[in-house]
């Protein structure tokens, strides 16, 4: 039985503001209410009452927000009444975003602030049921109104349950506007870049729900001078003029450019994309959202200085990023271009600036596919101080798979972009990379944006904003374009099928990236890809530009039957699940503990960080429901490890017998797993997505090194067992592991540890020992390592389950353990939990006391498993050619089983 825990927050003697207490249940502890009056005391100058203040206040705000505006006879008119809420839900807001960003100090004031301006007398009517005022979403325009849109979409949320996980959810912003569909081609209903592309997107986001989760961002037009940074006022005033052509100038016009219609609303709808990608990238660097999506058209990648190209005017990214440089803050970004068209204006336009890194992955085909540029290729790099912050991966293979782009990302892009460290990112989000799609020609599938997306926002703080692009395959565009959405929102990644060998072509574009990158950045420079042989340029493209272009009949209506099917099928059998709580904690062993560690506390601090974890109910798991999942055999190995049990007297026994007649040693046993299987059922029942269980019990017996006391093999099994899973990834860290766990393909398990005690490896099929000659780990070492060897071999594997365990040592006298920092942990486990449909479980074994270190370990890894923003991995100088060594031999021992290595 587990002791619930010991309130911290007695009750405080002077109260600063009385209130009510709703009669809604909160799970907060440190509860202060009294019964006879049934009124709640905060007392702001007690830390112990914080975390359940904020929770208390958010309740509140919810629920005074709205009465005040109905309630305005409290205020000479309904204006101030609104005034007064709406300058509480800003402060809710940005309590709360304090809250995720810079801790509870900052909060206290706001919600000092708060407090202050919501301080109504204690006669006020609690009782009166609060009428909900409908308002009208769709006009509302001012700035006082956005605010109250906000409001709205709280007050759907009925439960404090809901609230909580609302308002700690990452917060994502979204930005559509039905004029987007009025720019269309007049004398081509076949092409290609058409309004549908824009409802398909917004369609398929709203059934599947993803709207209404987000805070609608106001569309706006740029202003002529936010878009004169980037494009001459001829450019402009062109495009403005177009607006009273008729259809005959419009086409000529059209006619004088590569790949462009022109409509009267052209203008304007342009200077709506901008403006609106602007407001997006605003609202991220101001933290009203933590990310967002922009679905917003014409696309701008190829809408250079003074020329419109590719269905492109004016270039949004380009704009978004120039706003943010010249009028905010931020001094990095960078800008991750996925649609399958090289950027050829965005590359244009930083060329030189070593403040924007531009990343473009793109079909290229030795020059013979669109734009046809030879600037496009790996070997322009940048220009001046801009050198180095350019990189092209260019494809040269049709069909590229999740496998050649997941190569991508993780041997260029997150190498990269985590020395890069940028402030944020923003996507040039096309979709013509995705299956089906008669452009690009890829076999991306929708799942791997989703990915790519949640690597992303492992990076940049969280901060990342994606801004649609292309993408010409209705049904292949919108599915991505929703699973990008449903990523950002923080929802775990669907599961993509197993990952094979990426092909030759893209290893050998990879190789002479690498190649053309490797004096710019230290993780390119000691790179195992890293070439000596200067590679060979072909650029097979010859044509001259046309004077005329020609404006009609470009594209064929093509028939979508056959890919229909295979997107139909890729939909229905991607799973698409989203529990109602990201972790679930086990806060069970408190009384069994034999020193003064005490398991709450840590929950406690989590929850004082965190706020909506969720601590799984008490549940003692029957005899028969365990017989379920074990063999007799299995069990009696078990019992044997504890007591000696006769062999006679046993043969003849039943499981419950056999149980019943050493129920201390079951319960021993019981005790140090349960926790553990209990998490794998509360996810299995999609109650939580993963979970953390801490354990002050060494998960291997010191003396009788055995796999059947392992712990998280036994977890393994269990889930194998009962919920018929065939592949559950096990990775040990520091582990003094001498034993062969698994040789079943049902578990493979990754151990990684330090070497230096001359101990042998062990390795087989499915037990990959890594092994580093040091006891400290750096930053850029582990980065390495975990995408190099650890995900693509976990890509390959593909498992269903997670589960990571460690003890978090904070010295180094541990034998075989490497030192990581608790930002190491927080990646770690970020990284990871793209995979299994984000289920995993963190198991800390040994946990002795509550050092800040081993703290700050566990806050990391729960925030990387609710999906909120780590801190930046620093890899600065880091790396050397005995690291590269290490890595490579660690590659060359397990080369041969794992074909994501054969490299
Ligand atoms: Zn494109």
């Amino acid at each position: 039985m587990a002791l619930r825990p010991t309130p911290k927050c007695p009750r405080p003697p002077v109260s600063m503001c009385h209130y009510k207490d709703s009669t809604q249940k909160s799970d907060y502890n440190g509860p202060t209410t009294s019964q006879e009056n049934n009124e709640l005391n905060i007392n702001f100058n007690d830390p112990g009452c914080w975390p359940s203040m904020t929770s208390r206040f958010r309740d509140l705000m919810v629920e005074r927000g709205p009465y005040l505006m109905d309630q305005n006879n409290y205020f000479p008119n309904q204006n101030q009444a609104i005034d007064v809420a709406t300058k509480s839900l800003e402060g809710l807001i940005k309590c709360i975003q304090n809250i995720r960003g810079n801790g509870f100090e900052n909060s206290l004031n706001e919600a000092k602030k708060i407090a202050l301006l919501i301080n109504i007398p204690t006669d006020f009517p609690t009782t009166r049921k609060i009428k909900r005022k409908k308002y009208d979403l769709e006009s509302d325009e001012t700035e006082t109104n956005k605010s109250v849109e906000t409001i709205v979409k709280l007050q759907r949320y009925q439960s404090l349950d809901s609230i909580i996980t609302i308002a700690y959810d990452i917060m994502t912003g979204v930005i559509y506007d039905n004029n987007f569909t009025t720019h269309k081609c007049l004398w081509d209903e076949n092409y290609s870049e058409n309004p549908q592309r824009y409802t398909s997107v917004l369609d398929r986001c709203n059934s599947l729900g993803l709207i209404d989760r987000c805070i609608k961002i106001s569309s706006r037009q740029a202003t002529k001078e936010e878009l004169l940074p980037k494009h001459t006022a001829k450019h402009i005033d062109l495009l403005e003029s177009s607006e009273h052509y008729n259809d005959e100038k419009l086409e000529q016009l059209s006619s004088k450019y590569d790949s462009i219609y022109l409509h009267n609303s052209t203008y304007k709808q342009s200077l709506l994309a901008a403006g609106s990608s602007i407001e997006l990238v605003k609202a991220v660097v101001d933290g009203r959202v933590q990310n967002g999506m922009a679905f917003i058209r014409p696309p701008g990648h190829h809408a250079m200085e003074s020329e419109y190209s590719g269905y492109c005017f004016i270039n949004n990214v380009a704009i978004a990023a120039q706003y943010l440089l010249d009028k905010t803050s931020v001094q990095k970004i960078l800008i991750v271009d996925w649609d399958i068209h090289h950027g050829q204006a965005t590359q244009q336009m930083f060329y030189e600036d070593p403040r924007v890194l531009y990343f473009s992955i793109h079909r290229y085909e030795h020059g013979q596919f669109w734009p046809n540029l030879r600037e496009s290729d790996f070997d322009h790099v940048g220009n001046g101080s801009g050198t180095g912050f350019n990189m092209n991966v260019p494809l040269n293979d049709t069909g590229m798979k999740n496998e050649d782009y997941m190569a991508i990302i993780h041997y260029l892009l997150i190498p990269l972009a985590t020395e890069f460290s940028p402030d944020l990112i923003i996507v040039s989000s096309g979709y013509d990379s995705a299956i089906g799609d008669p452009k690009g020609e890829m076999m991306v599938t929708p799942a791997c944006y989703a990915h790519i997306t949640q690597k992303l926002m492992g990076l940049s703080c969280g901060r990342v904003v994606a801004i649609l692009e292309g993408g010409y395959y209705l049904k292949s565009l919108a599915e991505s374009a929703a699973l990008t959405l449903r990523a950002l929102l923080g929802d775990p990644c669907p599961i993509i099928s197993s990952l094979q060998q990426p092909c030759k072509s893209v290893m050998e574009t990879i190789g002479n990236v690498i190649y053309a990158h490797r004096h710019y950045w230290d993780c390119f420079m000691y790179s195992t890809f890293y070439k000596e042989n200067v590679p060979e340029i072909h650029y097979n493209f010859f044509d001259e530009k046309p004077e005329i272009y020609q404006t009609r009949n470009i594209y064929p209506k093509i028939d979508t039957a056959s890919f229909d099917i295979i997107l139909n099928n890729i939909i229905t059998e991607t799973k698409l699940f989203n529990p109602k709580f990201r972790i679930g904690l086990i806060s069970k062993l408190i009384e069994h503990s034999n020193n003064n560690f005490i398991n709450s506390d840590i929950y406690q601090y989590l929850k004082s960080k965190m706020g909506n974890l969720h601590v799984l109910k008490e549940y003692q798991s029957t005899i028969e429901e365990f017989n379920k999942a074990f063999s007799f055999e299995y069990i009696k190995e078990i019992l044997n490890k504890q007591k000696y049990i006769g062999e006679e007297k046993c043969t003849t026994k039943t499981n419950n017998e056999l149980i019943e007649d050493n129920l201390f040693e079951f319960n021993t046993f019981y005790f140090s797993v349960g926790p553990l299987l209990q998490i794998i059922d509360s996810i299995f029942v999609n109650e939580i997505k993963s979970g953390i269980f801490v354990s002050s019990i060494s998960n291997l017996s010191k003396n009788d090194v055995s796999s059947t006391l392992n712990t998280s093999i036994i977890g393994a099994n269990y889930a194998i067992k009962k919920y018929y899973l065939k592949r559950i990834l096990i990775i040990e860290l520091n582990e003094n592991v001498t034993q062969m766990y698994s040789n079943d393909h049902n578990i493979l398990v990754i151990s990684m540890h330090s070497l230096l005690n001359s101990s042998k490896n062990i390795n087989g099929n499915y037990h990959i020992n890594i092994s580093w000659s040091k006891k400290i780990l750096n930053e850029a070492e582990f980065t390495t390592m975990m995408q190099h060897l650890i995900l693509p071999i976990a890509y390959e594997y593909n498992p269903e389950l997670i589960i990571v365990s460690s003890a978090f040592y904070s010295n180094i006298n541990n034998i075989n353990g490497i030192q990581m920092t608790p930002i190491m942990y927080g990646h770690l486990i970020q990284w990871l939990s793209t995979l299994a449909n984000g289920r995993l479980i963190l198991y800390e074994q040994d946990a002795h006391d509550n050092s800040t270190y081993r703290n700050k370990c566990l806050l990391q890894c729960s925030k990387a498993l609710l999906g909120k923003p780590i801190s930046k991995l620093q890899v600065k100088n880091l790396l050397n050619v005995e690291t590269k060594d290490i890595l490579l031999n660690n590659i060359k021992s397990h080369r041969n089983s794992w074909k994501s290595l054969q490299f």
